[in-house]
């Protein structure tokens, strides 16, 4: 294989009338070296660090500018319909909302709304609702959102709506992994907490936790928590995570994100940071499912 390097001026000279902004680039560009590495992640993540890198963005079109925030912009318009009444949502959306996609991987995301649990009302994990959503359009995987207060916590009841939809979207859609998206308020002590109960829940794909920890580390995230007992580990039997492991044997994992990489408005190069960190972890759990 050619070093990297030497593939960079080719894939950082797109054709002009294309005019792509430097995240479409950056997708586009990660996409083509995944494919052209075959399938190797490694390669493709050590790119991605080298385009995030000021020196190596094409030119004129590098960061900052407040034009690259359009991903954060978006997600503003985006949590609207989940803030809407108190964060129980818009009432002309679905109660649950499913996005389509073309890849056998599904976003998961139980808590874009209030939801309850043994009767209190627990609050949103706010902008995992837009998280989820553009998640699933940069990688066209399919995503699950619950986008009106119910009866239900999907991360905590045995059973209800959202488990019952989940299964059958597996089913249907014949979905390898699941990846179950949360918000940690600002007290937490960690950028990101992953949860797959001590491993139990990826089955014989353990490689895919270390392929999620190297995306989340090259792009910049150093405070984690990574299965640490009873600190959002998923291990609980009520948990998405566990329930889709434990009754549909299908791999799972959680990822709880800290508030400061949630918040578009006054972060917005965090909440982009954490996207492309996102993405990076289903390009790579991509290849392993
Ligand atoms: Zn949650």
């Amino acid at each position: 294989m050619p070093e990297a390097g030497s593939d960079r001026e080719e894939l950082f000279d797109p054709p002009p009338k294309f005019a792509l902004k430097a995240h479409e680039f950056q997708v586009l560009a990660v996409k083509a070296y995944t494919s052209y590495c075959n399938g190797s992640f490694l390669p493709c993540l050590n790119m991605y660090q080298n385009l995030r890198s000021k020196e190596s963005m094409p030119k004129g079109n590098g960061r900052p500018t407040q034009e690259n925030y359009d991903l954060a912009k978006a997600a503003i318009q985006f949590e609207r319909q989940f803030a809407a009444n108190h964060h129980s949502g818009s009432k002309s959306n679905r109660p649950i909302i499913h996005l389509s996609g073309t890849l056998p991987l599904i976003i998961s995301c139980p808590h874009a709304v209030n939801h309850p649990r043994e009767g209190r009302l627990k609050l949103a994990d706010t902008f995992t609702g837009p998280l989820a959503m553009q998640l699933a359009a940069f990688t066209k995987a399919h995503a699950l959102i619950y986008a009106r207060t119910s009866n239900e916590d999907p991360n905590y009841d045995a059973d209800g709506p959202y488990k019952r939809e989940l299964a059958a979207l597996i089913r249907n859609t014949h979905s390898r992994f699941v990846l179950d998206i949360h918000g940690m308020g600002r007290s937490r002590p960690v950028q990101i907490a992953i949860g797959t109960a001590q491993g139990r829940t990826l089955g014989d794909k353990a490689q895919i936790r270390e392929a999620v920890v190297q995306a989340f580390r090259l792009a910049g995230f150093s405070e984690m928590f990574i299965d640490v007992p009873n600190q959002y580990d998923a291990s609980r039997a009520g948990t998405v995570t566990s329930y889709v492991w434990n009754s549909l044997g299908v791999p799972a994992m959680q990822v709880e994100i800290h508030k400061e990489f949630r918040d578009p408005q006054d972060a917005p190069e965090q909440y982009e940071n954490v996207l492309f960190a996102l993405r990076n972890c289903v390009l790579a759990v991509e290849h392993l499912i």
